[in-house]
């Protein structure tokens, strides 16, 4: 595989970061995931604007044009003849010298690595058929989960224990109320409304998130942005989540209790589908 690292097109075993880089040593990087379908990136906008804000928020510097992205999410996509599959970007704040809490002065170049990762079905995941079971955990993260860092620590433990559960993702729970899914934004359905959290420092601003909800209220879908308990989402009709990586995924299940009749609903369904059709028009 060819990846990106700082300007070059590299083979992967020559693509070396050193051990003094703050992504290494301090979870001092964001990143970025975001998908391919036919060979074009979906939602290239969203997921760049929001990579401007994770490293403003942490005064973080990369003197990339929008542009130079393109080019580089193109090349690779090329290179590695990617038709379905994902975009890893993470920029971390590089490093100066030896491991300090403060930040290396100004100027000091960041660390941006590029890859693919191909994948076949993710637009026709058979998870997306057969939805998903999931368990709630108490959100143990830190408070700016708004910014996209690969901090990843406690949802990696998170979808361990759920896999331990013989489930597949956690929802967390944090002052009686879900926040969002360990690596996903979540939702409910009921009596046709839509249901999801409001944004704040609690979530991440989801890309899939965003553009959902636009498409939903487009095709007069009705929309709730509120928190919700996890007694009431396995009271509601259907459960569903959306990340750029599973687009949107149906949960049948909630810590053992089936939502609806245990099966995808009908909501959800659709707007996998209209999220799909739309975001492929505004594809590059
Ligand atoms: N929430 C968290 C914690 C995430 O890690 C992700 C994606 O990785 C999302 C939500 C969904 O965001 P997006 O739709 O931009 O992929």
């Amino acid at each position: 595989r060819t990846v990106y690292l700082n300007g070059e097109y590299l083979p992967e075993a020559e693509a070396k970061v050193s051990v003094f880089d703050r992504g290494f040593v301090m979870g001092d990087a964001v990143y970025e995931v975001t998908s391919v379908l036919g060979g074009k990136i979906l939602e290239f906008e969203g997921h760049m604007n929001r990579l401007a804000r994770s490293m403003a928020e942490l005064e973080m510097t990369c003197d990339l044009t929008r542009d130079e992205w393109v080019e580089i999410h193109r090349q690779l996509i090329a290179r590695n003849n990617i038709d379905e599959g994902l975009i890893y970007l993470q920029v971390s704040r590089g490093n100066a010298g030896d491991r300090d809490f403060h930040y290396p002065p100004e100027g000091t170049p960041p660390t941006v690595v590029l890859y693919t990762q191909a994948k076949q079905n993710l637009a026709n995941d058979p998870k997306a058929k057969t939805g998903i079971k999931v368990i709630s955990l108490p959100d143990l993260r830190w408070h700016r989960r708004d910014i996209k860092t690969v901090q990843l620590l406690y949802p990696s433990m998170a979808k361990m224990a759920a896999e331990a559960q013989g489930k597949h993702d956690a929802w967390f729970v944090e002052d009686g109320f879900v926040t969002e899914g360990s690596s996903n934004n979540v939702y409910i359905v009921k009596d046709g409304k839509i249901i999801t959290r409001q944004l704040s420092h609690d979530i991440l601003h989801g890309i899939t998130r965003a553009s959902l909800l636009k498409y939903a209220a487009e095709a007069q879908m009705e929309i709730e942005e509120r928190p919700f308990t996890i007694e009431e989402a396995q009271s509601a009709d259907e459960a569903f989540f959306t990340s750029a990586s599973a687009f949107v995924m149906p949960v049948v299940e909630i810590d053992n209790a089936a939502i609806g009749d245990g099966t995808p609903g009908r909501v959800a369904a659709r707007l996998r589908e209209i999220y799909l059709d739309e975001s492929l028009k505004s594809a590059i």
